[in-house]
Order: structure tokens, then sequence, then C-alpha cells
């Protein structure tokens, strides 16, 4: 509920009142209530606006630009608070395809998101919340309830000032909270969409209308603009640029800066063009061309001196830390360089899935691995694994051959189902390191069953709602305990007690309790667990107070590394600290080819060592 307070604003003014509308701002009178409405002690100037606008076409890859951006900044000192706003009226991503539209990102408040929040965590090093994710849908829902509520007095409910205002509402309180619930330096805006499209139109309103209300030196926009190279002219051309920035300015927004998405670096007389039409002086028009890797960006940006930029247009250079900056910049530059140094060992890792066609359904398993193949200098050659043609064991052995690692990751729906679990017989009988994520932990579940306990029809009532042995099952009974809906997911960040001296806690630095992110229906059903254990699978982490499975493994006299979780560990994963469960995964790989890689400082930590014999 927007609310307004005359006492902060009207006569604390940082910025000078150029537009004479903001005597008005705060006021709670009703007629300027809708127009700008702020949180209780809301004070402008303080937070600053960088707002990323797409211009030309879709998939310039905006999400990396602008979390690029934002560590730049926050590596000078500044708390930066980033705010990806969809046009589409899904309230949030959990309904949405992946295949599709790439996975669902699960922040640990349990907000399904677009997988753009994902590049914003693992580039900033920040765990962000549902306030730094919007859908058209929520913010229309929002403003509908109010209707139905007789909110809106009498009067009728419009785009403008209703629906943009609840937008700003929106971004005032992300930057009054952004900064782990303190006030953020700079919010950076992420518009989903190009400027023109109908989507996301009162999002750009919106923000020209911040940008007025806010003054001057507080919000900066950035263009983020295509140049098109087509083969048959081998030249550059800028007309599609100049087109998109118009649409922006027809919106009524004069961009700041303009970053050109590029094949090769646009060359001067693009960027002359460019200035001249879109009046943003030279010296703020960038080439941001293709690089060899995203992780390069955030340097090649500060070469361009884009971040010195946005710092005068925004007036914060007094804000910045010169010495952090220094050491999170030498961190980031040896982190990409290692990235593309020859690696010291290697193994090739397979992967089941029925999206296996579209990496982007599994982005964070990539970057997972992505992590761990910097950390620990392997190069990881994945092999993607159609289980839907995994029809017998002779089949599987084929398609699973030389890999020295095998992840079955989460999933919904049958298909494919029968071929993982013969995948996670193939590494489990030929002791091939092996890593089961959600879906992957539950198959591993089922898989022992059928064929160590040898309990014939065990399977997941998700696929098999009345077979004979439901080791995997929905229970609705053990949601309600935990405070869930009935029906709904179990999502979301939850704790995980580990047991002492297991392969879990070794991983985890020997910790008894850490926290995952969770995105499941189905889960392990408590009467199997005893079964289960007596044959040797152990189930070395579980929810601090009811009998929910969320860690399996085998111990080693049965296996090398045989780990499972029924949450998602890649969510979690950063650059600069991989998941354990990944790392654990990888290091049993360079191990079994390698064994004298235990013994090496980075073997002794993620390698399991051997059991001490029994003497006598
Ligand atoms: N379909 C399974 C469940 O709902 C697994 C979900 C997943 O892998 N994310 O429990």
């Amino acid at each position: 509920m927007p609310q307004s307070d005359s006492s902060d604003h009207s006569d604390n003014h940082e910025t000078p009142d150029s537009c004479g509308f903001l005597s008005q701002f705060g006021k709670s009178e009703e007629s300027t209530e809708w127009h700008s409405p702020a949180p209780a002690g809301y004070q402008r100037g303080v937070t600053k606006f960088v707002v990323v606008v797409g211009t030309v076409m879709s998939g310039l890859g905006k999400g990396i630009f602008a979390s690029s951006l934002a560590k730049l900044i926050k590596d000078k000192g500044l708390s930066v608070a980033p705010i990806k706003m969809e046009g589409y009226l899904n309230i949030d991503s959990g309904t949405l395809n992946p295949y599709r539209h790439g996975e669902v990102f699960v922040l640990a408040d349990g907000c399904e998101t677009d997988m753009d929040l994902g590049t914003y965590e693992r580039i900033l090093g920040q765990d962000l919340t549902r306030k730094n994710f919007v859908t058209a849908g929520q913010i229309y829902t929002e403003v509908l309830e109010r209707e139905r509520r007789g909110g809106y007095l009498g009067r009728d409910v419009q785009m403008i000032p209703h629906v943009t205002g609840v937008v700003k509402m929106r971004l005032r309180e992300l930057a009054m909270t952004g900064n782990n619930g303190k006030q953020a330096d700079v919010v950076f805006v992420e518009v989903g969409g190009t400027a023109g499209d109908y989507e996301n139109g009162f999002y750009i309103e919106a923000l020209r209308e911040l940008a007025f209300e806010e003054g001057p030196e507080s919000t900066c926009f950035v263009a983020l603009t295509y140049i098109l190279e087509p083969s048959i002219l081998g030249e550059q051309k800028s007309k599609a640029a100049q087109l998109g920035i118009k649409r922006l300015m027809e919106a009524g927004i004069q961009p700041h800066i303009v970053a050109c998405r590029a094949k090769n670096p646009v060359t001067a007389k693009v960027m002359e063009k460019i200035a001249m039409f879109s009046n943003v002086p030279l010296r703020r028009i960038f080439s941001m061309h293709d690089r060899e890797s995203v992780y390069a960006i955030p340097e090649a940006m500060r070469a361009a001196g884009l971040d010195r930029e946005i710092l005068s247009i925004l007036n914060l250079h007094d804000r910045t830390n010169p010495g952090k900056e220094d050491v999170a910049r030498v961190e980031w530059l040896d982190f990409s360089r290692r990235i593309f140094a020859p690696k010291k060992h290697h193994i090739e890792l397979g992967i089941t899935g029925k999206y296996a066609a579209l990496r982007d359904a599994y982005a964070s398993i990539d970057k997972a691995i992505e992590h761990c193949a910097t950390q620990l200098s392997c190069d990881i050659r994945t092999r993607w694994i159609d289980t839907s043609e995994l029809t017998d064991d002779t089949l599987t052995a084929k398609a699973l051959e030389g890999v020295q690692a095998v992840i079955v990751p989460g999933g919904f729906g049958q298909r494919g189902v029968e071929g993982k679990i013969r995948c996670v017989k193939w590494a489990r009988t030929n002791k091939v390191p092996f890593l089961g994520i959600c879906l992957g932990f539950q198959m591993a579940v089922i898989e022992f069953g059928r064929n160590v306990l040898g309990l014939a029809g065990a399977n997941s009532t998700e696929f098999e709602p009345n077979c004979a042995h439901p080791l995997i099952a929905e229970l609705p009974d053990q949601k309600k305990l935990e405070g869930l809906m009935g029906g709904t997911m179990r999502l979301g960040g939850q704790d995980v007690m580990l047991d002492a001296n297991s392969l879990a806690s070794f991983l985890y630095g020997n910790k008894t309790q850490m926290t995952e992110r969770f995105r499941h229906r189905y889960e392990v059903e408590p009467k199997y667990v005893a079964k289960l254990q007596e044959s040797g699978m152990r189930f070395s982490g579980r929810h601090p107070k009811f009998p929910i499975m969320q860690m399996l493994e085998l111990p080693q006299s049965m296996h090398p590394y045989f780990v499972g979780g029924q949450f998602h560990p890649e969510l979690t994963s950063r650059p600069l600290s991989p998941n354990p469960m990944f790392m654990g995964l990888v290091a049993a790989g360079i191990a079994s080819r390698e064994p004298e890689f235990a013994a090496t400082e980075l073997g002794r930590r993620w390698v399991r060592s051997a059991p001490k014999p029994v003497t006598a």
C-alpha cells in the first residue's frame, strides 16, 4: 500500500527541485498519493538508479551487461540492488517451460524467477530476494486487488498514475531495503524486452516519471543496442541502433549512455553517428563487442571507462572506496585468467536430461561445472544424454562409456525416467562418481530400492501413483507440519542437518548444518528409510525436525563418490566459491583417472580419503 510521508520530503530536498512538481512529492494529499508514492521515510537522492533498456532486439545479454556493470560499481565499495522487471503476466517464473525460457531460478526466499537472477547472484556474489524480481502480473494483481478492496476511493483506476505508481513504489522500497534490509547506494533496473514493446511500456513510463521526480543526478539511463554487420556488406551499420534509441526518446527518455553490442569492435564512424543521432556525447558511447568469456566483461567495461561515466552522471565519486576496488579486481582477474589457463586435468562428465538439447534449461548446472573446472584446473567435457533412448543396460553402458562422472539433474514428468534410473545403476555398479540432483536424488533411491533391496515395482507416485513400493511419494501431511500449503511445492532455502563423519559433512567443511535451495513436491517415503539404510544407503542430510531426507550417500566401501541432494546445489554455486557437491564430484572424477591427485592440496580438501586399514 503506497504511503506517503509529508514530513520527510517537502522540506528536505537533497536535489534541486528543478521541475516544480516535486514540491508536491510525498504529500499525503489524495491527488498526489498515486503519482509519486514512496515508503515512509524515503529520501530522494540517497539511492541512485541505473536503468538498462534494450533496443533493436532481445537476446543481447542485457542481464550479463547489467550484472557486470553492477559488479563494477559494487567492487568500488557501493551497495547495489539489482531488479529485473518482466513484461509477462505470470506472477513468477514457476510455471514457465524451461525449454522455452531457460531454467527456473529459485531464490533463498522461495521466489521462482527468471534465470537472469542467477546471473546477478553469481556475478555479484550476493543473495537476492523476491524484491529483486517483478512481473507485470505482480503489478497488475496488486492494483486489481486494491481496487476490489475499495482502495482507490471511488476514482477510476488507470495505467498512469496507478500502475506506474506501483512500479515506482517497488523501486523505492528496494532502494530503502535492497542492501540486506538497509538502504542501497544504487538500484540497477533491468527492463525485460526492448523499447517499443507493448508489454514493458508502463515500466518505461514509470522510470521516466521516477527520473523526473527523483531529480537531477539521480537516474542514469543506459540504452543497450545492437550494431548490425551484414556479411554481404562487410561493414557495420548503425541505422537499426539509431531507430531503436529513437523509440526510447519517443517515450521521453534521453539515454545518458549507449552501449553497443556487436560481433566486432564498433568503429569510430558508427559511434560518431550514434552520438550525433542520440544526443549522447561520444565519450559515453561504448563498444560492447563479443568477448571470449562473460567474465571478461567487467574488466572490459572498466578499461573503457563505463564505470567512471556512471559515477560522474550520478555524482557518486565520493562514495567509492579505491582500496576495496583493487582487492576485488585482482580476485576477479585471477579467476578470469584461470578460466582460460591450460588445465592440469581432464574429465568427461555425462549429464542426463529431458532438455539435453537446450543448455539454458540447465544454465546453473553449466555454471557450477565451469566454477569447478576453474578452481580444480580441470578441463571438463560435458556429454548430454537423452535418456528416453536408453531402453536397456547395454545401450546405457554405451551412452556412458568413458565418462568419469555422472550427473542426473532435476526434472518433472515421466519422459526418460527409466533411462535415468539405468544411468544411476551404471554409475553405482561401475563405481563412477555420481551426483543426483532433486529428481536425480529420487532416481537414486528408486534404483537402490529396485536393484539392491529387490523391491520390484519401486517407483515415485509422481510417475506411478499405485506402484507396489512408493519409495518416493507426495507427503501432504508432512508439508502441513512445515507450514506449507498442500499442493504447492517446497521452495527455497531450507536447513539441512548433516551426519557427523559423513561424506556430506566432509564436503561442507565438517559442518553439521547448512542451507540449500529446494524446489520439489515429492520426497522419500519415511517408512522405507530404515530398510534402505540397512542395505547401505545413508541419508546423511535431513530436515532439522521432520523425517525429510535431504541428502544421500553410499559408504566408501560401496562407492568412491555417490551423492544426492533433494535440493538444487547448482543454485548456490558461485565463481569464487563453487558448490561443494560439484567440487566433490569433479575431484572424484579426477582422482579416478589420476590417483595421485588425492594427495595434492586440492585433492586433500575435496577427495574423501581412503578408510584407514583396520589393524588387528
Ligand atoms: N519432480 C520431482 C518433484 O517434484 C523433482 C523436482 C525437481 O527435480 N526439481 O519432487
